[in-house]
């Protein structure tokens, strides 16, 4: 599914954030000491390999909502922009906390000039972050930001299961 707002296309697909191609940058659902895990930053660094591990250790710990950037290593891509979700029932206000994930891996991409970037649903697996809610706080940010974005022309979203692709295009649709 694919929409287009003010020349910016949110697209949703299910697969891999450690595969995608076609994305000069990839997000990465980081813990707070940027090391490897289970989920996706499992996925990320092992795709990547250790000199990922390594160059992210250097900024460790990171902040509920904070995002740095590395580079991408064996990744098909040239940035890893590394954000840690807030701990659903923890970390709160939890909304807040995510929604500053997002506008701050896109405040990173756009100072790099990136045009293209892929996000993991953040915070909806070990998190504990209910999924339509996450992708609530998720698109009404990529809304909000649109007409900031100067680089950034192609956002999209990779969700792993059909179940949780299936419900972000509901929400997006609601949203739009
Ligand atoms: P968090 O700790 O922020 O909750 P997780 O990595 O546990 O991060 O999960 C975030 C979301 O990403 C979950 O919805 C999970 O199903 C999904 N996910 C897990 N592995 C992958 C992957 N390789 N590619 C894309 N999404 C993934």
């Amino acid at each position: 599914m694919k929409k287009s707002i003010s020349g910016v296309t949110i697209e949703l697909r299910q697969g891999d954030i450690a595969n995608q191609g076609d994305c000069e940058a990839v997000v990465n659902a980081a813990n707070a000491q940027l090391e490897t895990g289970g989920g996706v930053a499992g996925a990320i660094h092992t795709a990547a390999g250790p000199e990922l591990t390594s160059e992210a250790r250097s900024m460790a710990p990171i902040k509920p909502g904070e995002a740095v950037i590395t580079k991408a290593y064996n990744l098909p891509n040239q940035y890893v922009i590394h954000c840690l979700g807030p701990v659903y029932g923890q970390d709160k206000p939890e909304d807040r906390l995510l929604a500053n994930c997002y506008s701050n891996a896109l405040k990173l991409a756009e100072e790099k000039q990136i045009s293209s970037i892929a996000f993991p649903a953040i915070s909806t697996g070990i998190f504990g972050y209910p999924v339509e809610d996450a992708a609530k706080v998720a698109f009404t940010k990529f809304i909000e930001s649109i007409s900031s974005l100067k680089h950034l022309k192609n956002i999209i979203f990779v969700l792993y299961s059909e179940k949780d692709l299936n419900i972000h295009k509901r929400v997006l649709e609601q949203i739009l």
